[in-house]
């Protein structure tokens, strides 16, 4: 092989190496730009985010921990890893943090590893109440590796009923009990659940994978001063790269997290990755951060009103976090045809179950809307108040075909007034990094 060809290998774009991926980066980036995103698990990371992501860090292996690896060169992200470690302690008040997390479901799989043994006992909230499958389903590692019990939110409030949790708690006797989910549109009570997990001698666990960023901004309590362990996702309100991470507010426990994660769980840790949460942790201590994560909650403030000016139903009746759970149940209009109705309006969401639900999970009588990914394009109230007009309109029983071409165009207007990537929208997707 020729010097220019070894060249061309390694720095040819993917343009010229692989039109066919190429075409669909720039596909992908034309959609998240021509819809209103509003799936409540779903972000839009920064520029600076997608270039650590897209950097020279993924080549390099670093088993092990800063200062302490089984390779050589690891001298420079042992740096990286050392910013996203100080960096989330700082933003999220922590002892300890553990920064090598693939994703949320592994940092849910390494607090159970520290904390629990297989078959040990644990109480979490119901997935079909807004919990998630890495809370016992029973087909998921979590499931088939411990006896998870669950607790769910009240009929009447569409809260969790610490009462109930109580009770169940005496019940179960669990070695552990987590709070978290990834449909519950109120706040948690974590200093109830610590005095709950105190009165059975259980451990508290605390999933922020949805609120992490409220939490960092303070617009939402923090569960970091009452639980054992605090795990969460980065990408999601938090608008980091795709991946997860844990904090303790004790070492120890901290220390047998990373013994969990590696070498319990994962090998080489995703350098770039790691390197694009420190990016995200920097982020989420400027004001502008704190400023959008307001934001987030006053433009889901605006759509909860609107929509239910529009007489549509939300569980608990509306909203203090991120997200609106809209309850169809009472309507012929299931969740499966609201997301198809809101996908033709230029608007993606996602069918949700809502607790009670008596539609199978493929059809649902919810549909979970968040604001994480507007509000970071630049949304406002006013444009919230707006989608939910649109909304209300695409779920009339006698929308027709003109109408929803309408409403399409209405949601396009509103997206294209606040351009998404600019330095991107060149037609590559990678163009700029
Ligand atoms: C999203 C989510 C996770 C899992 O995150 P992944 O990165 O998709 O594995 C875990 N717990 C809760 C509550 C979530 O909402």
């Amino acid at each position: 092989m020729s010097f220019s060809e070894d060249e061309s290998y390694l720095s040819k774009d993917v343009a010229d190496v692989d039109p066919d991926i190429a075409r669909i980066l720039g596909a992908e980036l034309e959609r998240q730009s021509e819809t209103l995103e509003m799936i409540a698990s779903e972000n839009f990371t920064s520029q600076a985010v997608l270039q650590a992501v897209g950097s020279v860090l993924t080549n390099k292996y670093a088993e092990g921990l800063p200062g302490k690896r089984y390779y050589g060169g690891c001298e420079v992200v042992d740096q990286a890893e050392q910013l996203a470690i100080d960096r989330a302690k700082q933003v999220f008040g922590a002892v300890h943090a553990s920064v090598q997390p693939h994703s949320g479901a592994t940092a849910n799989e390494a607090a159970y590893m520290a904390l629990l043994k297989p078959g040990d006992r644990v109480l979490a909230m119901a997935l079909d109440h807004g919990g998630h499958l890495t809370h016992g389903l029973k087909v998921n590692f979590s499931g088939r590796t411990y006896e998870f019990h669950h607790y769910g939110v009240s009929r009447e409030t569409g809260r969790i009923d610490m009462d109930e949790v109580r009770e169940r708690a005496k019940e179960v006797q669990p070695a552990l009990i987590v709070a978290g989910a990834s449909a519950y549109p109120r706040i948690i009570d974590f200093p109830a659940f610590r005095q709950i997990a105190d009165e059975v001698g259980a451990r508290f666990m605390v999933d922020m994978a949805h609120i992490a960023g409220l939490v960092a901004a303070e617009v939402h309590p923090s569960p970091v001063p009452f639980a054992d362990v605090v795990t969460t996702t980065t990408h999601k309100t938090l608008g980091g790269p795709r991946a997860g991470l844990v904090v303790t507010r004790d070492e120890e426990v901290g220390a047998a997290v990373d013994r969990a994660i590696f070498p319990g769980l994962q090998g080489g840790p995703l350098m770039h990755t790691i390197a694009a949460k420190a990016v995200c942790l920097g982020h989420a201590m400027t004001d502008e951060f704190r400023e959008r994560q307001a934001r987030t909650v006053t433009n889901t403030q605006a759509l909860a009103q609107g929509l239910s000016e529009g007489g549509i139903a939300m569980v608990s009746g509306g909203s203090d976090n991120h997200l609106v759970l809209v309850d169809l149940s009472d309507t012929d209009l299931t969740g499966k045809d609201g997301e198809e109705r809101l996908d033709r309006a230029g608007i993606t969401v996602n069918k949700n179950g809502v607790p009670f639900d008596e539609r199978p999970p493929t059809v649902t009588s919810g549909l979970r809307i968040g604001t994480p990914a507007l509000t970071t394009r630049g949304l406002g109230a006013d444009e919230m108040r707006e989608i939910a007009a649109i909304i209300v309109s695409a779920l009339q029983s006698t929308v027709s075909d003109d109408e929803m071409a309408e409403l399409r165009a209405r949601s396009g207007a509103i997206g294209d007034r606040f351009p998404l990537y600019p330095r991107l929208e060149t037609g590559s997707a990678v163009g700029a990094a």
